[in-house]
């Protein structure tokens, strides 16, 4: 099989790359780290970035994508992450709500949502976690009891990412109040502008606040903003995941290529020469080289189905911990200098952020999970 970029591939990437180069500007290059610090910046970026044509390449033209291959989309990650440009401000629009009006939407939604996703005028955020769901997701209890033409929300979600800049929220409720696990639950979106929800920021260990709790107070959501069918929520929800662990693997290895590249730099700057290290470094070179072929394995599953099969999962895995090993080895480089923050403190931060890593999008435990049943076969584990 061959690997390389077909003829058209390699021309998309090198017309990509240029346009990278003369876009992208110091001011915004410099700025890495959470979308909220940086949202007007981060609007006008993704702004560019679809008018320019790289966003949306898989989805349908009359939505207002482009039409285009998986592959073209795979170079969009791999080439932004290289480039170490700022990420779409639209995160959870393209990966996950997105994708998911496209497979269980109306036309009117998909008219309504979709092009406002790409050209991020419109943001949203996932309101699937609560504070007793996590990894069990079919234990959510915030209700949305059908009342004529809408629904009522109540109750509270969390760990939302986005959800203090989002317009718009996929909501995961339960619609009969005496329904138990996956029976019962409703997929709406949610305005997030609508009287009765508020918004409450949560500091992480960077110091950021991404994410946030939502609490609904009899939140009135139109019955024309249901998503798939009254208490058939859990299927439309696996949708959502599948999306979110499927696509985004490229973007993840990218960045973590970037790391090793920085990883690399620092230790021929501080001409460390330890073995330990160099040892640890050329093991995190051969995991990265090992999760792009990963990728293209998912790549194949996804060109050929249309559907993330169950392998983004590995790649979300193997992420995360190589993430959180780098990040610690860098401090350990920097010594005692990593208790100070000079600089832009890019190390320090991504070890702080990468903690959250293996929480996020699954955690590693539910990841084993998913491979052992999913990819290779093995009986459930309960
Ligand atoms: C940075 C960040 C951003 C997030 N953004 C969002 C968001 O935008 N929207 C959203 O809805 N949620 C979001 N989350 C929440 C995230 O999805 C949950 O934290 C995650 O699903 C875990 O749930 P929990 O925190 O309730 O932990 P729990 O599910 O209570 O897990 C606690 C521990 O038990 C382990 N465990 C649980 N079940 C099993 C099992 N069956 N087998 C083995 N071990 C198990 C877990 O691995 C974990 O170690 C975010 C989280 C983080 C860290």
């Amino acid at each position: 099989m061959d690997l390389r970029d077909t003829p058209g591939e390699a021309a998309f990437r090198s017309e990509l790359r240029a346009w990278l180069e003369q876009i992208l500007p110091g001011r915004l290059q410099a700025q890495r780290g959470g979308a909220g610090r940086f949202q007007e910046a981060g609007r006008e970026w993704s702004r560019k970035l679809y008018e320019a044509g790289y966003v949306g390449l898989t989805w349908p033209r009359e939505y207002g994508g482009g039409g285009a291959p998986y592959s073209h989309q795979a170079i969009v990650l791999e080439e932004l992450a290289r480039a170490d440009a700022p990420q779409h401000l639209g995160v959870i629009g393209l990966g996950m709500a997105g994708p998911t009006i496209m497979a269980h939407g109306t036309e009117e939604q998909k008219a309504r949502y979709l092009p406002k996703i790409l050209s991020a005028e419109e943001i949203w955020c996932q309101g699937f976690s609560e504070p007793g769901a996590g990894s069990d997701l079919a234990s959510v209890r915030t209700l949305a009891e059908l009342d004529g033409d809408r629904f009522r929300v109540s109750g509270q979600k969390v760990w939302s990412s986005f959800a203090h800049l989002a317009d718009w929220c996929i909501l995961l409720a339960r619609s009969d109040p005496e329904s138990q696990r996956h029976a019962g639950l409703t997929y709406l979106i949610v305005d997030m502008r609508a009287p009765g929800v508020e918004v409450r920021p949560l500091r992480q260990i960077t110091g950021e606040a991404e994410f946030n709790e939502i609490f609904f107070t009899d939140v009135e959501v139109p019955r024309e903003n249901l998503l798939g069918d009254i208490g058939g929520g859990w299927a439309v929800a696996m949708t959502t995941l599948l999306h979110e662990r499927g696509t985004l693997g490229f973007a993840l290895t990218g960045a973590l290529d970037v790391a090793v590249r920085r990883l690399t730099s620092l230790v021929r700057e501080r001409e460390v020469d330890d073995p330990r290290i160099l040892d640890c470094l050329a093991r995190e070179w051969i995991e990265l080289q090992a999760l792009k072929y990963t990728n293209l394995r998912a790549l194949t599953t996804l060109v050929e189905t249309g559907i993330p099969g169950p392998e983004g999962s590995v790649s979300k895995l193997r992420w995360s911990e190589a993430n959180q090993r780098l990040t610690k080895l860098a401090l350990e480089i920097l010594g005692d200098e990593a208790n100070i923050v000079d600089g832009d403190g890019y190390w320090q931060h991504q070890q702080l952020r990468s903690r959250g890593n293996t929480i996020e999008a699954g955690t590693s435990e539910v990841l084993r999970n998913i491979i052992a049943e999913r990819v290779l076969g093995l009986p459930r584990s309960r």
